[in-house]
């Protein structure tokens, strides 16, 4: 593949066989809301946390989803988030319309006495499927709502990037598209 194809490539979970990035806004804020996904099959029901509906390419990279033939999507629930006034999605492209996300950041924060009580975080562009940013959450709990411990976060959780030749400007993108995010969030709880 050539550097200037590689622009839009994945730089987490990608494999020999694929390095295409999901294309979806709309699932990278569901997979922060913890959105579950129902499932009508042949064999009956099932629900499937929205989060593991996707998958990573590995060596089957024709399969997006844990989905089985004849499986139909028939609802999605949004479990209540009180504190979801404080989210945001903020989407990093080339043009202003019509373009897919080079990065977006999906989060939710809540803060309470400069300290962060509970965060949600996933990444678009980044990878096969919307990327829960379970590292970095666990990194920001109960820590100070400040620059230094959202960068901080930011790079643990990308501390296993891959970029391509032609696409390593997202790994410091994705890094400082989630501390902006996250400090406006917690600027507006002050
Ligand atoms: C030029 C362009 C730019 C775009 N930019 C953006 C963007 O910036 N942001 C954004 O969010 N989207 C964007 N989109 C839309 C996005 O790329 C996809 O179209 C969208 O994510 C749906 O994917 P799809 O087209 O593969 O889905 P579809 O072709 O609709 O479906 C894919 C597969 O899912 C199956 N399927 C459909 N419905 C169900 C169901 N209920 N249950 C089970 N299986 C089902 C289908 O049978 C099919 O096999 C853009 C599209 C284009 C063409």
């Amino acid at each position: 593949m050539r550097e200037g194809h590689q622009r839009d490539g994945a730089i987490l979970g990608a494999s020999r066989a694929c390095v295409a990035v999901h294309p979806s806004d709309m699932a990278v804020a569901m997979a922060t809301l913890d959105a579950v996904v129902h499932v009508q099959g042949p064999d009956g029901e099932r629900t499937i946390p929205l989060t593991q509906l996707y998958r990573l390419p590995g060596s089957e990279p024709e399969r997006d989803t844990v989905l089985s033939r004849g499986e139909l999507i028939t609802a999605v629930d949004l479990p209540p988030l009180d504190w979801a006034a404080h989210s945001r999605y903020r989407k990093i492209r080339d043009r202003a319309s019509y373009a897919f996300a080079l990065v977006s950041v999906a989060a939710a924060l809540d803060v309470v006495d400069g300290s962060v009580r509970d965060v949600r975080l996933a990444l678009g562009g980044v990878a096969h499927k919307p990327w829960r940013a379970a590292t970095a959450e666990q990194a920001l709990r109960s820590g100070p709502a400040d620059a230094a411990s959202f960068r901080a976060a930011a790079e643990a959780e990308l501390a296993d990037a891959r970029p391509l030749p032609g696409n390593a400007f997202k790994v410091p993108l994705a890094r400082n598209t989630i501390v902006r995010t996250l400090l406006d969030l917690a600027e507006e709880q002050r």
